[in-house]
């Protein structure tokens, strides 16, 4: 089992992930990604893409704006109730989530009986849209219009959140897409993109990040078929995370009782991982029945029903969610692929990923870097292959066993090697990082080879 330190070393070694900010000590719960994170989280967000949204004809795409209107937050309840229980040490002053420690005893300092009653912390940032300033001598008109402030008062009335889910930006946009595409039901809308909590511990490298990303699917059906339905989503959802790589040993799915449900929902399975750091929730997937289109029409006084085209009666339609975390999906996928073994008596660390998943998917390479010959060849065989397949990376940093332990680290499930005989005979030798096995093959079979 992979060690968490072992993960987040490889991952700021190579190029994966670094600390947001770090030039400047950090931020907390910030992460950046570097050249091979950025395309590891590109490959999981496009796959995501292209099994529930291209490959589908009931899923539709949308990109809704981080920045929305603040009522979506108070229909949605996350004004009032996105909250997590914040508990402070009196002694260390330390800051916890209640439900996440013990509390008889805090954890930084170790005192005993330190921590007061949990108050309900909200957990969305909150900025301003406009110009901002304090209340001055010359606001009349602004005064009056915002009853209750005096001057000194920071002008509250341009608040906006960031938003805290992908999902309400999807329930918005329900009636445009079922307006400008008559989609039968059920049907479903998706969206990938940022999200943000300002979490009162992260923790866990990325894996309760203060900004991340979600990839949702809000799935509209007849309230009559939602178990129907979401035994289907079940069905799909182990089929994807199958094509992450991750094994099924490491994957639980946990019903949550109905005292820790939501009151709307009648059924919610928490998807949970092996993390290095313990079994925790990967993904969710959610029976919401017509709780949020229900609340938009009330508070927008819009009408979100369906009209079928058999002109049957018209319905609000109940909705199932799967809810994906990237950031969780790639702490996931590393944490599978992360594999030490000994090759010749020495220890060797590998990701074994996916090939469809690695951020660099060929190496090319001369066996020397230091003869022209053999660069000039290995740059012919790279921009080859570059025309065919994707992520493909020349290489010629250090020695040749150091840049096959490199492209180990970093998952690259090939190694291409331009060697004299490629000058005389046209052949070349790959290397496979699983199994660290050598084959000659011609350089005319080498795309369809690796394809
Ligand atoms: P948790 O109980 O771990 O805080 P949650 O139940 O609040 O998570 P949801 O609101 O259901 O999470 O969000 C859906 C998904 O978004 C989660 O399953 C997870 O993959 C991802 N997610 C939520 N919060 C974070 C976070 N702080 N950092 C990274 N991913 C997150």
């Amino acid at each position: 089992m992979a060690k968490l330190e072992d993960i987040v070393s490889l991952c700021k070694r190579r190029g994966f992930i670094y600390r947001g900010s770090e030039v400047y000590g950090g931020l907390a719960g910030t992460w950046d990604y570097g050249p091979l994170g950025v395309r590891l989280k590109w490959n999981i967000m496009d796959l995501w893409w292209k099994t529930f949204v291209d490959d589908r004809d009931d899923i539709y795409g949308v990109e809704a704006a981080i920045l929305m209107n603040p009522k979506v937050w108070q229909a949605s309840g996350h004004v009032d109730t996105f909250t997590d229980p914040l508990v402070e040490c009196s002694n260390c002053k330390g800051r916890f989530r209640a439900d996440k420690i013990d509390i008889s005893k805090c954890t930084t300092c170790g005192k005993a009986g330190t921590f007061g009653e949990p108050r309900q912390f909200n957990m969305m940032f909150k900025t301003h849209i406009g110009p901002v300033g304090r209340l001055g001598f010359n606001d009349e008109n602004v005064k009056e219009s915002i009853t209750g402030t005096k001057r000194g008062d920071l002008l509250d009335g341009n608040l906006v959140y960031l938003r805290p889910e992908t999902a309400q930006g999807i329930f918005t946009n329900y009636k445009n897409v079922v307006d400008s595409f008559s989609p039968d039901i059920p049907f479903g809308i998706g969206q990938m993109g940022k999200a943000f909590r300002n979490e009162i511990s992260p923790r866990d490298f990325v894996f309760r990040s203060r900004e991340f990303e979600q990839m949702e699917v809000e799935y509209f059906v007849h309230k009559d078929n939602w178990q129907a339905e979401f035994e289907k989503w079940v069905v799909d959802i182990d089929a994807f995370l199958k094509n992450l790589g991750l094994p099924d040993s490491k994957i639980k799915k946990v019903e949550v009782p109905e005292a820790d449900r939501a009151h709307y929902s009648q059924r919610t399975i928490d998807y949970e991982f092996e993390f290095p750091h313990g079994n925790d929730e990967l993904l969710g997937l959610a029976y919401r029945s017509d709780f949020d289109l229900g609340n938009i029409a009330r508070a927008s006084g819009k009408n979100m029903e369906y009209r079928p085209k058999d002109s049957s009666a018209s319905f609000v339609p109940h909705v199932i969610e799967p809810s994906f975390g990237v950031e969780r999906a790639i702490m996931a996928v590393l944490t599978g692929a992360y594999t030490e073994d000994e090759v010749n008596g020495e220890k060797r660390i590998f990701l074994k990923l996916p090939h469809h998943l690695a951020p660099v998917r060929v190496a090319v390479s001369p066996l020397l870097k230091n003869k022209p010959q053999l660069g000039a060849k290995a740059r012919e065989v790279y921009k080859m292959l570059k025309t065919e397949i994707d992520n493909v990376m020349y290489d010629d940093n250090g020695n040749i066993g150091k840049r096959y332990r490199r492209q180990d680290e970093i998952g690259t499930p090939y190694c291409v090697v331009i060697d004299f005989d490629s000058l005389e005979n046209n052949d070349v030798t790959i290397r496979h990082r699983d199994t660290t096995k050598q084959q000659r093959i011609k350089i005319d079979e080498l795309i369809p080879e690796l394809k």
